[in-house]
């Protein structure tokens, strides 16, 4: 699958969201999964793994993760097309990794949540009754001491 490296967690203001910079155009260091940004003068870690990227996050680095290529997802279609063909299970798969990345970027929004999914560990706000991420029922909790409102079925 055709894949980039984008930034994640940047501090820079501007940047709130996502860097634009895609770790290509960063300055490699002597270590192959690190670069420097020399926008941010911060060195970026190339995570693969949800911890390294939660270790990472938590320290205040920025990061970077893989995400599909836009040309990996299904064409999108507008008005009434008389042939849409079926996406393919690389597509699935595709539209599936891109869902769980933007819910990373959401997460590491929410780096001082009082909470984090019980299976994949993203923080997540007390609001959120399903993991961004993972999708696990977590149930919603009230704002201010941590009670679960309601609390899942199993
Ligand atoms: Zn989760």
């Amino acid at each position: 699958m055709k894949t980039k490296r984008t930034i994640r967690n940047c501090p820079l203001p501007v940047f709130r969201q996502v860097c634009p910079k895609t770790w290509e155009s960063l300055t490699p260091t002597d270590q192959a999964s690190v670069r420097h940004c020399a926008q941010c003068d911060q060195n970026v870690y190339l995570c693969s793994t949800d911890k390294e990227t939660l270790g990472h996050a938590r320290a205040g680095h920025c990061v970077a993760r893989e995400i599909p290529d836009s040309s990996e997802l299904p064409a999108m279609y507008v008005g009434q097309p008389t042939y849409v063909p079926p996406h393919t299970a690389e597509q699935d798969e595709a539209l599936r990794l891109t869902h769980r990345e933007r819910g990373i970027n959401d997460a590491l929004k929410n780096l001082r949540a009082i909470r984090s999914c019980p299976r994949c560990h993203y923080p997540s706000p007390s609001w959120r009754t399903d993991c961004r991420v993972c999708g696990c029922w977590m149930g919603r909790m009230s704002q201010g001491d941590g009670t679960k409102l309601d609390v899942p079925a199993d």
